[in-house]
């Protein structure tokens, strides 16, 4: 079992790439933003340099290349008291120009269908609850409209700032008095969604930051003091400084949203303190929930907090999970589960991949294992300091470790690009979340319009899962393995050890499943593999180094896709 894998890099690179130099840590919450000066007037000019570090390269800035047709047919239904009119363009919104402007750099083209509703909602100034599917842009949905409607009189609602040009440390430090908070469960969730609040602030007078737990409180200290508009935050962390009210006050506040609302259940209690935040005006401030599963207590949560008269949108079915993704389930006995890890990698070589486990514990020995195999990983769970945290998921999203290891909790909200495969190694039991966090999990790949694959390993121990996931995979349209229904009729099913692909014309774990789907090609052993492996349906992304790119049109990857050669050199990796 020692065998290297062929068709992934090494695992030294990945290693070295993260490693955090003990001194002078560079905590993602530091990232660059755009500096305000007061000559400005109401728009300030461009700055090449971090025009690029945001948007990335001219020339290689994405174009989305998604399959808007599709995206269209997704069902909006609006639930409660009012109706909102969707917009079918961003233009047609009544965007801010600026933000329109920094639309644009972003690579959107169109607006998702959650956004399509969320930007008028909030534009018109309703509360919100948005459920809809894991990628669909829940992130742009709330800040394009929140940011926008600031941007025009952010000169009157902010609170004074100190010029970063003339910046005297320990002289010029301000009050944080955010006028949008937007809650997160997770650290990393939290740094994603501030790397998108810089983008559409760009060149405008709001200041983005993020607070969150494991780095020095008097590093966000000071990045605070110099002035925050747009606040984003984990729970902890956040009611640290509401509780030393000359770092931060609420009292300016004009939006509250939380995004994953129904994982911060566990934080009621802050959460409650967060909502009730002190000192802001009664009325004052316009709340968005959103998530991509809802349960009881959440709505709850919504009933207590949001207006009576707000907006509930449900996009698409709650809580199910896109047919973008192929669900693939495996049988295996609890032994065989690593080996049979090891032949899906093998299966699968050289693509961003994001492996699932239950426990911490199993993080750890799993990635033991698979770096022994000279594989490159990086692992991710609620031990780890923060800037091990920080340097595994900047591994991954560069490529160096293209594959993760994580419990589900860490990688909740993650939006990696080009994640093509997602392993539930453990299938979530109901102890851990159950079939709403395995839409979490499979929802990292299949991001908007996209395709990917999500193979879960199912062992007798699963058995109280059977029924719930056979539903699951039929409310996606997808096949269910026949040892599966065994389960949920009289008691157990074959269990002769070979894990079956459940893929069309399925073979025994010979590399001729076909994860893609029976519209690809693949039903060659894997040697003869000569054209397109991925098949005429095949995910661009695996095509192309950007998966966001221009065009669609399905590539061959190699030769010989299941080889050294494999995706991933054709991904540039
Ligand atoms: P969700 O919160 O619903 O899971 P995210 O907000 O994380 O989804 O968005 C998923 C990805 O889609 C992100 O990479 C985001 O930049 C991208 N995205 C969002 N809106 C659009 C759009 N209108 N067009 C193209 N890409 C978009
Ligand atoms: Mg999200």
């Amino acid at each position: 079992m020692t065998e290297k894998i062929s068709g992934w890099s090494n695992a030294d690179a990945a290693t070295a790439a993260q490693e955090p130099a003990s001194e002078n840590i560079v905590w993602d919450g530091n990232a660059k933003t755009y500096e305000w000066d007061d000559e400005f007037g109401d728009v300030g000019p461009k700055v090449p340099e971090l025009e690029i570090e945001l948007f990335g390269e001219k020339g290689a800035r994405h174009k989305t290349g998604l399959d808007f047709s599709k995206i269209e047919a997704i069902e909006v239904s609006q639930e409660g008291p009012v109706k909102i009119n969707s917009v079918r363009k961003f233009a047609d919104a009544g965007l801010h120009p600026v933000l329109l402007e920094n639309i644009g750099l972003a690579g959107y083209t169109s607006p998702t269908p959650i956004q399509k509703y969320t930007i008028p909602s909030i534009m018109e100034g309703y509360d919100i609850i948005g459920v809809a599917q894991t990628g669909s842009g829940k992130t742009a949905a709330y800040l394009i409209p929140i940011l926008s409607k600031l941007m025009g009189k952010a000169k009157k609602l902010a609170a004074p700032r100190p010029n970063p040009l003339t910046f005297r440390e320990g002289m010029d430090e301000v009050r944080a008095e955010p006028l949008v908070l937007i809650v997160v469960p997770t650290r990393e969730l939290a740094v994603q969604i501030f790397n998108e609040a810089r983008r559409f602030c760009y060149r405008s007078m709001l200041r983005p930051c993020v607070v969150y737990g494991g780095t020095p409180v008097r590093d966000q200290i000071a990045l605070l003091s110099k002035g925050c508009d747009i606040l984003v935050g984990t729970p902890g962390r956040l009611i640290d400084f509401i509780n030393r009210p000359r770092v931060l006050t609420l009292r300016r506040l004009k939006y509250m949203v939380i995004d994953e609302a129904d994982e911060l259940l566990e934080w009621e209690d802050e959460l409650k303190q967060i909502l009730l935040g002190g000192d802001q005006d009664e009325g004052a401030v316009k709340y968005a929930l959103f998530s991509a599963t809802f349960p009881e207590a959440a709505q709850e949560l919504g009933q207590t907090y949001l207006a009576s008269d707000h907006v509930q949108l449900r996009v698409g079915r709650v809580g199910s999970t896109t047919e973008n993704i192929r669900q693939i389930v495996v049988k295996a006995s609890p032994e065989e589960k690593q080996s049979v890890l090891v032949k899906l990698l093998e299966e699968m070589p050289g693509i961003r991949t994001i492996i699932f486990c239950n426990s911490r514990g199993e993080v750890d020995r799993l990635d033991d294992f698979l770096f022994h195999m000279g594989l490159p990983v990086t692992s991710m769970h609620r031990d780890r300091s923060q800037a091990e945290r920080e340097a595994a998921l900047r591994a991954f999203r560069s490529g160096m470790a293209p594959i993760l290891i994580a419990t589900g909790v860490t990688a909740r909200g993650i939006d990696v690009r080009n994640v093509m495969h997602v392993i539930n190694y453990d299938i979530p039991s109901c102890m851990h979340g159950g079939m709403e966090e395995y839409t979490h999990r499979i929802g990292r790949t299949g991001r908007i319009g996209h395709r990917g694959v999500a193979t879960s390993i199912f062992t007798d121990r699963d058995e109280d899962m059977a029924s719930a996931l056979i539903q699951k995979l039929k409310e996606a349209n997808q096949e269910v393995p026949e040892f599966l229904e065994s389960y949920t009729g009289n008691g157990f099913s074959d269990s002769d050890g070979n894990y079956k692909m459940t893929g069309a014309d399925s073979g025994t774990g010979q590399g001729e499943a076909d994860p893609w789907g029976p519209s690809a090609n693949t039903a060659a052993p894997p040697g003869d593999v000569q054209t397109d492996a991925w098949g005429a349906s095949a995910p661009a992304a695996a095509a192309q180094p950007d998966a966001w790119g221009a065009s669609a049109a399905p590539v061959a990857v190699s030769p010989d896709p299941w080889g050294a050669s494999a995706p991933q050199a054709a991904l540039g990796w």
